[in-house]
């Protein structure tokens, strides 16, 4: 089923996507070399409760034990945060949060380059982050997810780069995982059509080498099978008349 949101439902989902937008800003300054995952969870979780009402909401979520997911390198999605993984210089740290605010949820992710990284690595970024904005421009009423999907494929493929398919973007409201799925590739007009007061995850995955994925004996991080980097953007975007918002947007520094 679609849960389709309200406009007042979408102004809570906003309010709580600026706290999320902010915490996302606030965690992009503070990873650095040295720093551990696990300082850098510990500084989503409080920043994120100093704001009344606002809850992190990966914590528990399906069981994970963190309040961000921090994946490095070759790790996609779901890293566990930890005090032996410490960033070093040259690193990409992939960094995917979210926020639970008066009975609704947003979802954000970023990637990091940390220090200097190589050639190769600042494309990937790049060009991932071009990707969801891509994917975002095409989430007006009329398109269809397909055309999200194929906006953000065309991007990525279009440097060279592989989609990750094995995870997908989603709806999002009082659940955090609703209906639909969102593909990250795709053909314009397949799918559900947009439709204003839909809540979406749209999160392009993007590897420098393979799509294919792995999953680690901790049973919760993924990896690209071959090892190469991977980067990951997400926003939560509401669809309106008047075009998509964006309700986890933060100032870039
Ligand atoms: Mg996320
Ligand atoms: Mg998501």
């Amino acid at each position: 089923m679609i849960a389709l949101k309200s406009p007042r439902e979408i102004e809570i989902m906003a309010e709580g996507g600026r706290i999320l937008g902010a915490t996302v800003a606030h965690l992009r300054e503070q990873a650095k070399a040295g720093v551990s995952t696990w300082d850098l969870d510990a500084m989503a979780e409080t920043f994120i409760r100093s704001h009344e009402g606002a809850t992190p909401a990966f914590k528990g979520l399906y069981g994970f034990p963190g309040s961000v997911c921090a994946s490095i390198n070759q790790e996609i999605v779901h890293g566990i945060p930890s005090r032996k993984r410490v960033l070093r210089d040259g690193d990409v740290l992939s960094l995917d949060i979210g926020v639970g605010y008066k009975g609704y949820f947003t979802d954000s992710a970023t990637t990091v380059a940390i220090g200097e990284v190589d050639a190769t690595s600042k494309q990937l970024l790049a060009v991932t982050e071009r990707a969801l904005e891509a994917g975002i421009a095409a989430a007006v009423v009329g398109n269809h997810i397909g055309d999200i999907g194929a906006a953000v494929q065309a991007v990525a493929e279009g440097a060279g780069f592989s989609v990750v398919r094995d995870l997908v973007g989603h709806g999002i409201g009082t659940e955090f995982h609703e209906e639909p799925q969102v593909p990250n590739y795709g053909k314009p007009k397949r799918l559900m059509k947009l439709t204003p007061g839909l809540t979406i995850a749209i999160e392009p995955m993007v590897s420098v080498g393979t799509a294919k994925t792995r999953t680690m004996p901790d049973r919760w991080t993924v990896v690209t099978a071959d090892g190469s980097r991977a980067a990951h953007f997400e926003h939560t975007v509401a669809i309106t008349d008047a075009g998509p918002r964006v309700l986890t947007a933060y100032a870039v520094n």
